[in-house]
């Protein structure tokens, strides 16, 4: 989650425990979700959105990839159909995100790269000088290069030590972090069998672990 100047807030993905991370961090609104990719792990929480509708009876932007899109709407079909009885179904406004086309959140420029994930593709994003990446096997070379020293904060995906089929490693990670030269990276969507204190004191002094409620700060402009 970002939280903007004026308590905005920008969700990345709708996780299987989205509503308890609400209720923990104590969010009350939300004005736009981006979508990585919709592997269950990442959307499955979408319903939860309703409640913010609800909240604020304006509807949550939805930003995402065609092909997200589209699976978006397949699987929460409900939430699409035109039926009359308000209030029931997460009130969304669906926009499609064009690789390489930049949009616009709270005077940010928001940028989108597709990166490959097994058989599927995601989508990872350059938020400003903030860059969000996860469930990629690797990110393309000419992506890093043009990232390079335009990133303050990094938060981005390593499964664990070992090298994985569809997903990078932690070592992987820790090297795009090192390369793009990212004044912070934070390592998230951890497999359960690591060992965090080990590995988090292997780590360079910029890199860390994420854990539940972790919160760090990342200016607008670098
Ligand atoms: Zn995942
Ligand atoms: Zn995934």
């Amino acid at each position: 989650m970002l939280t903007f100047p004026e308590g905005q807030h920008v969700i990345f993905d709708t996780a299987t425990e989205f509503r308890l991370q609400m209720i923990r961090e104590g969010v009350r609104n939300i004005e736009h979700v981006i979508y990585t990719h919709t592997h269950s792990d990442h959307c499955h929480g979408f319903d939860d959105l309703r409640a913010f509708f609800f909240q604020s009876d304006v509807p949550i932007f939805i930003h995402a990839a065609r092909q997200h899109l589209d699976d978006l709407q397949t699987r929460f079909s409900y939430a699409f159909q035109n039926t009359a009885y308000h209030g029931t179904k997460p009130k969304v406004i669906l926009h499609e995100i064009i690789p390489g086309l930049a949009f616009n959140i709270f005077g940010v420029d928001v940028e989108m790269a597709s990166a490959h994930h097994g058989d599927a593709t995601t989508s990872v994003f350059k938020v400003g000088p903030f860059v969000y990446a996860t469930d990629f096997k690797s990110l393309p070379e000419e992506l890093l290069e043009r990232w390079k020293g335009q990133v303050h904060t990094i938060v981005a995906s390593g499964l664990k030590m070992e090298s994985h089929p569809t997903h990078s490693s932690i070592p992987e990670t820790v090297a795009i972090i090192e390369k793009i030269k990212a004044k912070q990276g934070v390592i998230t969507h951890l497999g359960h069998e690591i060992d965090y204190h080990a590995i988090s004191e292997s780590l360079p002094t910029n890199i860390q672990l994420a854990f539940d409620g972790l919160s760090v700060v990342c200016p607008l402009v670098l």
